[in-house]
């Protein structure tokens, strides 16, 4: 093996552990949670390694970044992942490669996405991001609806033509009454996630936790965790 393919293996091997651990320890099966690599500001022969040891869901979270390493990759069976903030005029080219969106925050966004799938003849998987510490009508710093906004985004989104509504993501949030509590605020998510499935039964998944909580996900519940850092090595810029 490569030097990068030894240490990314030795990574995943530890990322692996920590969450069978907190799969033990939450008495849940391990099968019921999935590992998403978050691969931004990598390089495509990243994927690729990741891709011979075995990863196969992995996220970007910008589109300049993104469509050129999909493109590069797409000889591989890879489920992507966007999970960045995203502006309308990158709709259609992330409809192109991603499988999954899981920061749909607002229904222009959700309108857009609707249009680009459609064009393009794929459907894709629609997370709602909740922004934990947005006030009512707005959005959160890092994106995302507030949580009062779920339930009607999430008519809309079930709705749209190419789109289907698969769930819940958040990022713990760095301020207000959730900061520094992880587990605290992925409880809260996995409550609207029921809510949610009360009246969307196939919205089941619930992303949540990073390289430094994906234990707390694990622990309140989260199906998905999106893992960077602790995979790939700390990132040269802020991505
Ligand atoms: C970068 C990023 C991650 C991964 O963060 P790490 O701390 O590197 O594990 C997860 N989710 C989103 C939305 C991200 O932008």
């Amino acid at each position: 093996m490569t030097d990068r393919k030894t240490e990314l293996a030795s990574n995943l091997a530890r990322v692996e552990e920590r969450i069978a651990s907190a799969c033990a320890a939450a008495g849940r099966e391990r099968a019921d949670v999935t590992l998403i690599v978050v691969t931004k500001t990598y390089p495509a022969s990243d994927v690729r390694l990741l891709h011979e040891l075995g990863v196969r869901e992995v996220a970007e979270n910008r589109d300049q970044d993104a469509a050129p390493k999909a493109a590069a990759c797409a000889d591989l069976d890879l489920t992507w992942h966007f999970v960045g903030q995203l502006q309308t005029n990158k709709v259609r080219s992330v409809a192109s490669y991603a499988d999954m969106v899981q920061s749909v925050d607002r229904d222009k966004l959700a309108g857009s996405l609707s249009t680009a799938a459609v064009r393009a003849g794929r459907e894709l998987g629609c997370l709602i991001q909740v922004a934990l510490d947005a006030e009512s009508g707005e959005r959160g710093e890092r994106g995302g609806v507030a949580p009062d906004g779920i339930e009607e985004l999430a008519a809309s989104i079930a709705e749209a033509p190419g789109l289907r509504l698969d769930g819940l993501m958040t990022v713990a949030p760095l301020a207000g009454e959730y900061a520094g509590r992880q587990r605290a605020a992925f409880e809260r998510l996995l409550e609207f996630s029921s809510r949610l499935r009360a009246a969307h039964p196939a919205a089941n998944m619930v992303s949540a936790g990073m390289s430094a909580d994906l234990e707390e996900a694990v622990a309140a519940g989260a199906t998905h965790v999106r893992v960077g850092t602790a995979v790939l090595g700390v990132r040269p810029r802020l991505g």
